[in-house]
């Protein structure tokens, strides 16, 4: 018997296409071009600089006592594990699944990472954390929320509080989101957060570290780069904390730019109405796309608040020259889907196989299996919900064609 013909759909937008930076925003940010003033302390008298107004809005918009303003995330967490105390030679507990910054921050502090497995949900299989944090002794956790998938963090803080360990939240996908009614980057000694263009808040480039710890704080502060100018700083412990550490921190230049810090904080009220825009187009995908035969997709936490900004799953029972055919057949039709099944790393994807640059990377057999079929694309919010509809008739069409064999 022959089956009608399906209509071959394609889609042609762009996956990497941004919203445009608001009226509002291009407004302020002319301001700053005009004022000449574009340094964070280049401040006349009692003036405050637009850096360090940001720094005190995003304080208060997680909850933390402290935040500070760097050049990237990656920067932000190089900095957060020198300013822990993190030595040469340390070793750094972290989730296998992330992306390329992180073990390059790990690398940049000459630390060694231990590596923990993930399980099918992409989050860290925390029984391995316990096993590889008694095995190995490490006294840091580096915790990178990939792609917005939150483990629980109340199981987290317990097992890192018994063990003495010190956790570092990397939360480049999980601005906006929170477990339960905190922020992340508030469990751990220190979050931090990106706002680099393909996350939640697009300054081209831009980090925030956040913590409670006044000590931390202050070595933050000096890494960055202050140029014994932290007094100009709203959100800072108090000047005499800065006079033990003031000669002992060296100045890493990785200083926010006012420009840069006017961009987010123009965006950073909109920040709840934008998650759930994300939201709403990542519930609609995961709707459309449920049941599809070889799609498994991970469940979500009852307290994870996560924010949808981009959509994974994993193709199941099938082998990888099928999973690539299937990629490379969305990606004919115009869907762009990141695998990290891919040995070489591609783009934005990354394996810890990859990361030659560290001697002892040892298997991680559970990570391996996963990140085989795992696909992944972002959820621009230039896309219609007609746009998402699209992408995913079209990921069933072909996995029903390539996968199932279909004709
Ligand atoms: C983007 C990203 C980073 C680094 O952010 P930058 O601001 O580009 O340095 C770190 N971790 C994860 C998981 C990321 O996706």
């Amino acid at each position: 018997m022959t089956k009608p013909l399906e209509d071959v759909l394609t889609f042609d937008k762009s996956f990497t296409r941004q919203e445009p930076i608001s009226e509002s925003g291009i407004q302020k940010a002319a301001e700053v071009l005009q004022s000449g003033r574009l340094h964070r302390y280049n401040t006349l008298g009692d003036e405050i600089a637009e850096a360090s107004l940001l720094e005190q809005e995003y304080a208060a918009y997680v909850g933390s006592r402290y935040c500070l303003g760097l050049a990237s995330c990656g920067s932000s967490i190089y900095v957060a594990l020198k300013s822990v105390g993190v030595q040469p030679g340390d070793k750094i507990l972290s989730n296998a699944f992330t992306l390329a910054p992180v073990p390059g921050a790990i690398k940049n502090a000459e630390a060694e990472p231990v590596f923990v497995e993930i399980d099918e949900d992409y989050l860290t299989d925390l029984n391995d954390l316990e096993k590889k944090a008694k095995a190995s002794g490490a006294k840091y956790f580096l915790l990178s929320h990939m792609r917005g998938h939150i483990v629980d963090m109340e199981q987290t803080t317990e097992i890192c509080n018994r063990l003495g360990i010190t956790m570092i939240e990397d939360c480049a996908h999980t601005m906006g989101a929170t477990w339960g009614d905190q922020y992340t980057g508030t469990f751990g000694k220190v979050g931090c957060f990106s706002t680099q263009t393909y996350k939640h808040i697009n300054s081209g480039e831009g980090g925030l570290l956040v913590t409670d710890d006044k000590d931390v704080a202050a070595k933050a502060i000096l890494y960055s780069g202050s140029y014994m100018l932290y007094d100009k700083h709203l959100s800072r412990p108090p000047l005499e904390v800065f006079e033990k550490h003031k000669t002992i921190i060296p100045n890493f230049s990785l200083r926010m730019s006012n420009l840069v810090a006017t961009l987010i904080r123009d965006q950073l009220p909109h920040l709840e109405e934008q998650s759930k825009r994300w939201n709403e187009r990542y519930r609609l995908i995961e709707a459309q796309l449920q049941d599809t035969p070889h799609i498994r997709i991970p469940r979500r936490r009852e307290k994870e608040g996560y924010v949808g900004s981009s959509f994974q799953f994993t193709v199941t029972n099938t082998d990888s020259t099928t999973i690539e055919q299937f990629v490379n057949t969305c990606a004919d039709r115009g869907v762009a889907i990141k695998w990290f099944g891919r040995m070489e790393p591609k783009g934005f994807t990354s394996r810890h196989e990859s990361w030659a640059y560290f001697q002892n990377n040892e298997a991680l057999p559970e990570t391996e299996t996963i990140m085989d079929g795992l696909c992944d694309f972002r959820i621009p919010l230039t896309f219609t919900f007609d746009d998402c509809k699209t992408i995913v008739a079209i990921i069933r069409q072909v996995v029903s064609k390539v996968i199932e064999g279909d004709q």
